[in-house]
């Protein structure tokens, strides 16, 4: 399957492309970080600079970077702090947020819930656990879904589950709820936890307003920064991730994205003509598209 998905390195209608892009969209786990979540390492997880050095080189060449993840708030700025970007979208898309100081401008997304959907100072999150979406799903697939702890708390639209399930079944429980409600996946996990499914690999699963994504996060960002689809790229590894190719120019796969049945089954479904995939896995794979967008940068500045 990897094979029918070209690679960025090298592919002219690629450069073509990078050259207009302004802003990249980056998925945080499976993708920027490596095995066991750091950042100064190789995909693996053995100490190196590849990572940070195509942050630094990126941050120079004038491409913003926005972190775009499943994580929470507090997680999200504390990152994109620490590595000097400006922005972040955070809860798989439901928070989109501009700076990280004082100065901060937050929008959260309510999908497609109708006006009047929450009750005065009560947050999506709540809402979502006040029809009992996580109780709901436990009940239909027992063993097969839980809590994914501890990211699972201060969260403020999305419910964030560790399971194996398939998500059309999911799904078809949340909208047995009175509440218009999605179901996504986020990406495989590596830990089961207290989960009795051994026989699967275990992903995280967010349960959103529906219509919340990290797609529709990307078409709003866009328009706040007055930018098109056309000076965007993503990147990511899941099969939410996959999605965000119909808000940008160019989606790019890392290249353990593939072991996804997600993913794979994304590829399968929609063929997109946008989707590149990198050689290198997580980190590996986005320094490899960090040297591809300053070769495709470079030369439209040598030959106009
Ligand atoms: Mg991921």
């Amino acid at each position: 399957m990897p094979h029918t998905v070209p690679l960025i390195a090298g592919d002219g209608r690629a450069a073509e492309a990078l050259s207009h892009v302004r802003v990249l969209y980056t998925d945080l786990d499976g993708t920027l970080v490596a095995r066991g979540g750091g950042l100064l390492a190789d995909a693996e997880g053995a100490p190196s600079l590849v990572v940070a050095e195509a942050i630094i080189e990126l941050r120079k060449a004038g491409l913003a970077v926005v972190p775009i993840s499943g994580r929470g708030r507090q997680q999200l700025r504390e990152v994109t702090e620490l590595l000097g970007w400006d922005g972040y979208i955070a809860e798989a898309g439901g928070i989109i947020v501009h700076g990280t100081g004082a100065e901060s401008e937050t929008r959260i997304d309510h999908g497609e819930w109708p006006p009047g959907t929450l009750s005065e100072g009560v947050s999506p999150f709540e809402a979502i656990n006040e029809v009992g979406a996580a109780e709901a799903l436990m009940e239909a697939f027992p063993g097969r879904i839980e809590q994914y702890a501890p990211w699972q708390l201060e969260r403020e639209v999305s419910l964030l589950l560790r399971g194996c399930l398939d998500l059309a079944e999911g799904q078809a429980v949340l909208d047995g709820l009175p509440l218009l409600l999605d179901l996504v996946d986020n990406g495989m996990l590596r830990s089961h936890g207290t989960l009795t499914c051994r026989d699967e690999q275990p992903h995280a699963f967010h349960v959103v307003p529906k219509g919340v994504s990290k797609k529709r996060a990307i078409a709003l960002d866009l328009k706040w920064r007055g930018l098109t689809r056309e000076n965007a790229a993503a990147i990511g590894d899941s099969a939410t991730d996959l999605e965000m190719a119909d808000a940008v120019s160019v989606m790019v796969l890392v290249h353990n994205a593939f072991g996804s049945t997600g993913v794979l089954a994304g590829l399968e479904r929609t063929p997109r003509e946008n989707v590149w995939r990198t050689a290198g896995e997580r980190g590996e794979g986005w320094a490899e598209f960090a040297r591809t967008w300053l070769r495709a940068t470079r030369e439209a500045r040598r030959h106009p």
